[in-house]
C-alpha cells in the first residue's frame, strides 16, 4: 500500500531522559520506510509532578508550585542540552522557555484565585506532553530525521469532560486528514503529544491517565493506518504484571477481546480504550519494548490462535471499594436495581463487578471517584456501606465458560484466602473476584504458579 503509514508511541519511560530518547530515534529510524506517526508521552514522573504542582497552587502555595516547575525546567533543559549540543540547543532554549513562562503565570493565577478546578487541572497537566513532543521533535531532526511537531490539540477533538474527555471521532478524523496527512506525503515524520485534546471551541483537554496509548490509536484509525506500536518498557504484554510476578512470561499473540479486558482489569502496559479505534478498523497493535528493540513484542489481533492453557493472563486493579446496598423493605421489588444504577449514573460513577441477592447488591468502584456523595444518595433507598482497600483480580483466557470446573481449580488454589465477590459469565473470556489489596501479591503468584508451570509455547515466550 503505497499511502499506509503506522502509529508509534513511546511511553514515559521511553522518553524518560536523553539516553531513553536517543534510542526512541534510532527505533524510528528503523522505520522511515513504513512512514511513521510518532505519539509521545511526557517524560516520565511528569504528569505526576505537574498535577502536584496544579494541587499546590491550588491550595494557595505558590512557592512550592513553582518551585517543582523550576525543577521541571531544569530537567527539560539538561535533557535538551545533552540532546542537542550547544548551537542547536541555544535555538531550542527560547522555545522551551516559552512554554515555562507560561506554565508558571498559569500556576500564578491558580495561586492567586485558590481554586483549582478539571478545566485548570488540564491545562496544567498539558505541558507535560508539550514539552516532551517538543523535546522529540529537535531531537530527531538533531539526528537527521525530518521531523514535524503537530500539536495534537489542533487535531484531536474532544468533548468537555475534562480530565477525561471523550473524542469526537469525526471532527478528529477530519482535522488528522487536514494536519497530519500532507506531512506525511511531504515524507515528513510527524511527531505528537498523546493524552491532550481540545474542545470544539480550543480549550485543552486530557483523556485520562494512561492516555496516550489511547491517542495512538485514535490516531492510527482516523489515518487507516496499517499498525499501532506501543513503545513501552517492558518487553510486551505479559501472562502478569512482572513486578508482582518476576517469572511472568511474555504473551506472543493475544485477540483484542482478550487484551481489553486485561488492560480494564489493571494491566497498566495499555490504556483499556485502546482497542476500540483498533478494533473497529481491525488494526493490529503490538507491544514492544524501546530498551530491547529486537524483541518481537506482543501482537494484538483480532482473532488469538488456540491456546493450551486456560488463561492468557491474570491482571490485578487495586484501590477498588466494596459498595453493599442491602433493601430489606424492598423484598423483591422490582425497579430496586435499576434506582441503584440510576444513583451510580447520577454521579457518573462507574461500576466494575456486580452481585446480587434477593435482597441486596454488591458493587464494586474506583476509590478515586466521590464515594461519600454517592453513599449519601443510595442510602435514601436503602442501607449502604461501603469498605476501601479491595482489589480486583481477573484471569483471562478464551471459552472460560465451556471448561468444565475451571472456578474450582481457580478458588481450589485459594481455599485459605477470603474471596468478597465472584463474577463469572457475563464474557466468555474473563474471571473475575475481589479480595483485600494487601493479599493481591499472594494470590497472583500462587495462581501464577498454577496455571503458567507449562506454558503453550505457540502462545508465550
Ligand atoms: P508507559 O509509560 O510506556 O505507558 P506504563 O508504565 O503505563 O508504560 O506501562 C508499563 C508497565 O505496566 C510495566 O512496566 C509493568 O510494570 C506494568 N504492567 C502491569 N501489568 C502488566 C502486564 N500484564 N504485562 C506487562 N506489563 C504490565
Ligand atoms: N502522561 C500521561 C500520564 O502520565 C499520559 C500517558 O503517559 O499515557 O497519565
Ligand atoms: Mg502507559
Amino acid at each position: 500500500m503505497a499511502n499506509s503509514s503506522i502509529v508509534m508511541k513511546f511511553g514515559g519511560t521511553s522518553v524518560g531522559d536523553a539516553k531513553a530518547i536517543e534510542r526512541v530515534t534510532a527505533i524510528v529510524r528503523g522505520r522511515l520506510a513504513q512512514r511513521p506517526v510518532v505519539v509521545v508521552s511526557a517524560m516520565a514522573r511528569v504528569t505526576d509532578q505537574l498535577l502536584q504542582m496544579a494541587r499546590a497552587a491550588g491550595s494557595g502555595d505558590r512557592k512550592n508550585a513553582l518551585t517543582l516547575a523550576r525543577e521541571l525546567r531544569e530537567r527539560h533543559y539538561n535533557t535538551a542540552g545533552e540532546l542537542l549540543g550547544t548551537a542547536l540547543f541555544t535555538q531550542f532554549h527560547g522555545d522551551l522557555g516559552t512554554e515555562f513562562e507560561e506554565l508558571e503565570e498559569l500556576l500564578r493565577g491558580i495561586a492567586a484565585v485558590g481554586e483549582l478546578t478539571p478545566r485548570t487541572t488540564d491545562h496544567v497537566a498539558s505541558f507535560g506532553e508539550v514539552l516532551s513532543s517538543k523535546l522529540v521533535t529537535a531531537a530527531l531532526s538533531a539526528h537527521g530525521i525530518e521531523a514535524s511537531l503537530v500539536d495534537a490539540r489542533d487535531c484531536i477533538v474532544t468533548d468537555e469532560t475534562f480530565t477525561r474527555a471523550a473524542p469526537l471521532f469525526e471532527d478528529t478524523n477530519a482535522k488528522l486528514g487536514e494536519l497530519v496527512r500532507p506531512l506525511l506525503e511531504q515524507k515528513l515524520v510527524p511527531v505528537m503529544g498523546g493524552f491532550i485534546a481540545s474542545t470544539r471551541a480550543g480549550i485543552t483537554t486530557t483523556i485520562g491517565r494512561g492516555g496516550s496509548d489511547f491517542s495512538a490509536a485514535i490516531v492510527g484509525a482516523g489515518l487507516g493506518a496499517e499498525k499501532i506500536e506501543i513503545w513501552t518498557d517492558v518487553d510486551g504484554m505479559m501472562t502478569t504484571d512482572p513486578n508482582i510476578c518476576a517469572d511472568a512470561r511474555r504473551i506472543k499473540v493475544i485477540s483484542f477481546d482478550e487484551a481489553a479486558e486485561l488492560a480494564y482489569f489493571g494491566a497498566k502496559v495499555l490504556h483499556p480504550a485502546t482497542v476500540l479505534p483498533a478494533i473497529q478498523k481491525n488494526i493490529p497493535v503490538y507491544i514492544l519494548n524501546s530498551r530491547n528493540p529486537s524483541c518481537e513484542g506482543t501482537r494484538i489481533a483480532a482473532r488469538a490462535p488456540h491456546c493450551n492453557n486456560f488463561f492468557k493472563a491474570i491482571a490485578a486493579k487495586k484501590r477498588i471499594t466494596i459498595v453493599d446496598v442491602a433493601a430489606p423493605r424492598m423484598l423483591l421489588a422490582h425497579g430496586f436495581l435499576k434506582s441503584i444504577f440510576e444513583a451510580f449514573d447520577r454521579h457518573r460513577i462507574p461500576v466494575d463487578v456486580v452481585s446480587t441477592s434477593e435482597v441486596s447488591v454488591s458493587l464494586t468502584v474506583d476509590s478515586n471517584e466521590s464515594i461519600p456523595a454517592l453513599a449519601a444518595d443510595l442510602a435514601k433507598l436503602a442501607d449502604v456501606k461501603y469498605e476501601g482497600r479491595k482489589a480486583i483480580v481477573c484471569l483471562v483466557g478464551e471459552n472460560l465458560r465451556e471448561i468444565p470446573g475451571i472456578a474450582a481449580h481457580v478458588f481450589g488454589e485459594l481455599s485459605d484466602v477470603k474471596i468478597r465477590m465472584i463474577s463469572q459469565g457475563a464474557s466468555e473470556i474473563n474471571l473475575t473476584f475481589v479480595i483485600d489489596e494487601d493479599q493481591v501479591p499472594t494470590v497472583v503468584q500462587r495462581l501464577h504458579g498454577a496455571f503458567f508451570d507449562d506454558p503453550d509455547p505457540e502462545i508465550f515466550a
